[in-house]
């Protein structure tokens, strides 16, 4: 069977490969440390879960609105306003199946074959392909430890031609961490609007976010700004609830319609079930986020003084999201029992064969340098699987 060129082009999830690979270890009952996962190791608060049980027995398990229920939009409104002081109506609302879809969504909603796409590297995996199944060319920025993997305006502005349409923004980062104050994004915003380009900021780790330190959207620097901001949120990684795929995205009138006619044609509405938890998430209590919060903060700690004392490592605090993201370039080149370990990939090999520490290569999030540890897993785990990379690591010749 031939396939199409569309597809052809787009690599499976990198992430979601290693993950399988660690699982399938662990079946033959090799104790495998996982610091792969992307998502919350919590359960989904019993708040939310009973909210779901009570839209079955209600009933509530037929079509509703493609972009979403009236409550829940009202409920996003509310959210908007509240935590990043943003003015939105229900119909510049829509609600899809994870913030994943609402990013595909948008993506091609804006993009035509030969329109260039601006993404900051390191990034998220999908953005790329995303792009590329639009048809659009990826023109990345890259940034570097030194830089605390931040753009800055020159590098944005000297990345614009006349075919930009968009720039991709992820603040708090996956895999970074990092996180962008409002002074940093605001001459970000002034190129923008200058030159009329469209920006996707994709706020997913909004909640999760360390040291007292305030999220901003970019869309709430101005006016302007707003008017070509695709603001995308959902409740997977602040309510742990990744399975239930319910994310949004909140934008002018007229792409949030496109992007509805889209879902309209594919997908339909998000589960039923799912937007009425989703509904409780955003107005029932709050307090099991900020548990969760506290509980990364400490393994985050942990973890990061765990790898800068490893040698060959550095890695940086991280100020939000779940990830560590230490730079391994020290260690690349060096050999390790007979074999060089010649990038990021080969050294995820390793670690996984030789340690049993299943970690993911920064190659895949554009950084061959670095790699991505989640420390969404518990503290007893972290320290198992730090040992074990330290000894790794003290192997190496
Ligand atoms: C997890 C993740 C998403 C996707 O979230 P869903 O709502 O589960 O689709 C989007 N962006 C980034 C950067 C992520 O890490």
């Amino acid at each position: 069977m031939r396939f199409s060129k569309r597809v052809s082009s787009i690599a499976p999830s990198p992430t979601l490969g290693i993950t399988a690979k660690a699982k399938e270890m662990q079946a033959k009952g090799i104790d495998i440390i996982g610091f792969g996962a992307g998502e919350p190791d919590f359960d989904t608060p019993a708040n939310i879960k009973e909210a779901a049980k009570k839209a079955v027995d209600a009933g509530f398990t037929k079509y509703t609105p493609t972009s979403g229920i009236p409550e829940l939009k009202r409920a996003i409104c509310k959210k908007l306003k509240r935590d990043n002081d943003l003015d939105y109506m229900q119909e510049e609302i829509l609600v899809s199946c994870g913030a994943k879809h609402s990013i595909f969504n948008a993506i091609l909603a804006l993009c035509d074959g030969g329109d260039e796409v601006i993404l900051p590297s390191p990034y998220w995996v999908s953005y790329p392909e995303m792009i590329k199944l639009a048809g659009a060319n990826l023109v990345v920025i890259k940034t570097t430890q030194q830089n605390n993997f931040k753009i800055t305006p020159e590098q944005l502005r000297d990345s614009i031609t006349p075919r930009t349409k968009l720039v991709i923004l992820n603040s708090p980062s996956n895999p970074t961490g990092m996180v962008y104050t409002k002074e940093e994004l605001r001459p970000l915003a002034e190129i923008l609007v200058e030159a009329g380009i469209c920006c996707i900021s994709d706020e997913i780790y909004e909640k999760i976010i360390y040291d007292g330190r305030e999220h901003v959207s970019i869309a709430s620097l101005n006016p302007e700004m707003k008017g070509l901001t695709i603001v995308v949120n959902g409740v997977s990684k602040s309510y742990s609830m990744t399975g239930w795929r319910i994310g949004y995205a909140a934008g002018p009138r007229e792409i949030i319609q496109v992007m509805s006619n889209l879902q309209d044609h594919s997908t339909s509405n998000p589960t039923s079930i799912s937007q009425k938890a989703a509904l409780e998430a955003l107005e029932g209590p709050q307090e099991s986020a900020g548990e969760m919060v506290r509980a990364f903060a400490e393994r985050r700690n942990y973890i990061v003084e765990r790898l800068n004392s490893i040698r060959g490592i550095s890695c940086l605090m991280p100020e939000g999201a779940f990830y560590a993201f230490p730079d391994v370039s020290q260690i690349l080149g060096k050999r390790h029992g007979g074999q060089t370990i010649k990038d990021s990939i080969s050294l995820t090999e390793l670690l996984l064969t030789e340690s049993r520490v299943a970690v993911v290569p920064g190659a895949v999030f554009g950084d061959d340098n670095h790699l991505r540890l989640s420390y969404a897993t518990s503290m007893e785990n972290i320290a198992k699987g730090m040992d074990r990379i330290e000894e790794f690591m003290n192997k190496i010749g």
